[in-house]
């Protein structure tokens, strides 16, 4: 009956999205802690998709989903489990429930229950189901109305209260009179949200529920929901919210980018990983870390309390300080394919310069596409800034350039050479040596603004230099 293993000994978390739109880094830090935790401990992290909401879910959101979570490295061990393929598991248990009494059918309509509502916000009370369809020793029930279908709620304790020990929040205690019997299971039998997660989280063995602090109000309903079933709920930490840098809740409508999108614009899986780490967790005063030392410091310990904000700047400084930390080789075989895709041929890229190419760089970069921005001018051509070039290209010092370029013409082809070359022409004609490195600058690379002249002529190679030294 169970497609689940008896693992009670063992940390098993999962994330269960909601396809019903991108994923954006909030909705994907819900994932990389439960993932983080497991990975931390030995466990099992479980994805399950939570597509229950026929209209809204979508297989393209679920593609986005795989697609962050893959480009990510925070692979389930288990799933993706859909829910809607385990109506039957969901039927079985409510069918099972209603034999052992703890759930009921309801007759109440809309109108009536809307009515009553309505008396209940005029006395000042809070709206809630009033228990009458839940039957009671000695109660009689009103009779059953006819052509109505029921739904099915779930009885839940009247007394006594439901406490939990967070791992974010704390100790938290509802009381279970604010709590009032909840639909499980609609008039054509579909089983409603709670419940199902209920089902999935006892069946999938799930030992701590990691997820968003908006689910903190189902919590108390489904721990009552658990212990009907004869089950211990598992622990939860219920994770504040990530803001925009506006300071609002982060979502499509206010400008929230997908997380792949932060991919095409060139960050490091690893970076993004520390950054989202830091987003609502700590350890001690550290910044900077990679994904094995963050799997092995992670632990439920030390989320933070209070909502994180999500800073652009910060994630672009995170990602500089990776992409500065990756060895030349590692960078070399990212920036490959981005140069090819702004039509670099693959032949082009053999002749091994990129890597020294990438060391030169790596240190200005924030971006992976910016580095590729600067590698390009390498392989392809450049054009020179407009405003740099009227700066510093002046006609003056065309004779001191045309000198350069003859001397580079035949000279011995490293770096002291090239130096060399520039000091002879420098004496030649009188000048400094920014005199002449400025205008070099702007017309091999584009700007002005470059690494030593003489080790990014050294890469830019004899043929490219003759050409771009040249009066238009
Ligand atoms: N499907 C829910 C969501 O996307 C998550 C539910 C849970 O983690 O229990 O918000």
């Amino acid at each position: 009956m169970n497609e689940f293993p008896d693992m009670s000994q063992r940390i098993r978390t999962r994330f269960a999205p909601s396809p019903t739109g991108f994923i954006h880094l909030g909705n994907i830090r819900s994932a990389l802690y439960p993932w983080a935790f497991a990975r931390a401990t030995g466990g099992d992290f479980i994805l399950r998709i939570e597509d229950t909401d026929v209209e809204r879910s979508s297989q393209a959101a679920v593609d986005v989903i795989l697609e962050g979570m893959a480009w990510l490295g925070m692979q389930p061990d288990e799933g993706p489990f859909y829910q809607m393929q385990r109506m039957d598991r969901y039927k079985e248990v409510l069918a099972q429930m209603q034999a052992d009494g703890l759930v009921y059918p309801c007759y109440m309509s809309m109108e009536e229950l809307d009515a009553l509502r309505e008396r209940q916000m005029q006395a000042k009370q809070k709206p809630r189901y009033d228990g009458t369809w839940r039957p009671e020793p000695g109660k009689v029930l009103p009779p059953v109305p006819e052509g109505v279908k029921p739904v099915l709620r779930f009885r839940n304790p009247t007394e006594g209260s439901v406490v939990w020990e967070d791992k974010v929040k704390g100790r938290i205690e509802i009381s279970n009179d604010e709590l009032d019997d909840l639909v499980i299971a609609r008039p054509d039998g579909t089983p409603t949200y709670n419940f199902c997660v209920v089902v999935d989280d006892v069946d999938m063995a799930i030992t701590h529920v990691i997820r968003g602090d908006d689910h903190v109000n189902n919590t108390p309903r489904q721990i009552n929901i658990f212990r009907a079933l004869g089950k211990e709920p598992p622990v939860y930490a219920h994770l504040p919210t990530v803001l925009n840098e506006q300071g609002e809740k982060m979502s499509k409508r206010n400008g929230a980018k997908a997380v792949t999108q932060y991919r095409d614009e060139g960050y490091l899986p690893e970076a993004m990983i520390n950054y989202l780490a830091r987003l609502g967790w700590s350890h001690g005063d550290d910044e900077i870390f990679s994904r094995e030392q963050f799997l092995q410091w992670f632990n439920l310990d030390h989320l933070g309390r209070s909502a994180a904000q999500f800073d652009e700047a910060k994630l672009r400084w995170v990602n500089a300080q990776h992409l500065k930390a990756m060895s030349d080789d590692a960078l070399a075989a990212l920036i490959a394919p981005l140069l090819q895709q702004r039509g670099v041929a693959a032949d082009a890229l053999a002749d091994g310069r990129l890597p020294r190419i990438c060391a030169l760089f790596k240190d200005r970069c924030d971006t992976t596409l910016a580095l590729a921005q600067w590698a390009s001018v390498f392989y392809a051509d450049v054009t020179p800034d407009a405003e740099e070039k009227a700066k510093h290209v002046t006609e003056a010092i065309w004779p001191a350039i045309e000198s350069l370029r003859a001397a580079l013409a035949t000279c011995d082809w490293d770096k002291a050479a090239i130096a060399a070359a520039f000091k002879a022409v420098l004496a030649e004609h009188g000048l400094k040596m920014p005199q002449l490195a400025m205008p070099v600058r702007v017309l091999t690379v584009g700007t002005a603004h470059t690494p030593s002249v003489d080790a990014v002529l050294e890469l830019l190679g004899r043929e490219k230099i003759a050409a771009r030294l040249r009066k238009a």
